[in-house]
């Protein structure tokens, strides 16, 4: 008996340029990941469906089917995480990327560095945690099955946070509304713990675009990152609202961030 090796970190690429293309894998093979290309979107997602990756490049402007509706269709069954690559800095542009499903974003061109630091704050968000289980593909499912945790009565010491009919495992990525579990992205999950875990405080724009980079706290935020926070926010709260909890849960306090309801 053998011990299985490590599972492969792997990357889709969707891109129609080869120069950008090039860049792109040669960071990604650098940082470790085993790359999967492609040069449509309708190849794209076959890619995803097929491979599985943890991260996915998305070039916005492809033949065909454009990256923001590659993003949507990944969503319906996938919380790779995405990092739309736009040739348009138009905040509109970027937006409507994160709105669709987009995880980060970067405008073309691009230093390879700024991919790897991209790349390096998706890893650290993971680290310590894993992906939520239903990410994986079904024949890893029993590798990554949480260990099972005897809940106590207020869930101190099992790890669990808890608020109204909602419990998170910060370390276990796993999330519960009413006892089913959420399908978030890894980014709706950072927004959404990083406010359970501040339990009534209020937790400024800045410092959740904090937690979606790992950055420094006293780091600065633009304008830009506190709009993406409010559109990841939004996003959170639809899915939420449809299990009839979003405005229950989290309050706006408006100019400022957001918090725990009461
Ligand atoms: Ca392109």
């Amino acid at each position: 008996l053998s011990v299985p090796p490590p599972l492969p970190r792997v990357a889709v690429v969707i891109e129609d340029d080869p120069g950008a293309r090039d860049v792109i894998t040669a960071v990604l093979v650098r940082a470790g990941f085993t790359c999967v290309v492609a040069t449509t979107g309708t190849d794209g997602v076959q890619a995803v469906q097929q491979h599985h990756p943890i991260l996915t490049t998305l070039d916005i402007g492809l033949p065909g089917v454009d990256g923001f509706e590659v993003a949507r269709q990944l969503r319906s069954f996938s919380t790779t995480y995405v990092i739309m690559i736009s040739v348009r800095d138009e905040e509109s542009d970027i937006l409507m990327g994160l709105d669709a499903g987009a995880d980060d974003y970067l405008v073309k061109p691009f230093r390879p560095r700024e991919l790897r630091a991209r790349i390096g704050a998706m890893l650290r968000r993971v680290e310590g945690g894993r992906p939520p289980a239903h990410h994986w593909p079904a024949h890893q499912e029993s590798a990554v099955d949480p260990p099972s945790v005897p809940p106590t009565e207020n869930g101190v010491g099992s790890g669990w946070l808890h608020h109204k009919a909602l419990r998170l495992h910060p370390a276990m990525w796993l999330c519960e509304l009413g006892g089913v579990p959420l399908d978030l992205t890894r980014s709706e999950f950072s927004l959404l713990r990083a406010v359970v875990q501040a339990d009534r405080r209020v937790v400024t724009k800045h410092a959740l675009a904090s937690a979606l980079r790992r950055t420094d706290p006293d780091g600065s935020a633009t304008a830009f990152d506190r709009r993406a926070v409010e559109v990841h926010m939004a996003n959170l709260r639809r899915k939420l609202d449809d299990r009839g909890g979003g405005s229950v849960l989290i309050e706006t306090v408006r100019g400022v961030g957001y918090r725990l309801s009461r």
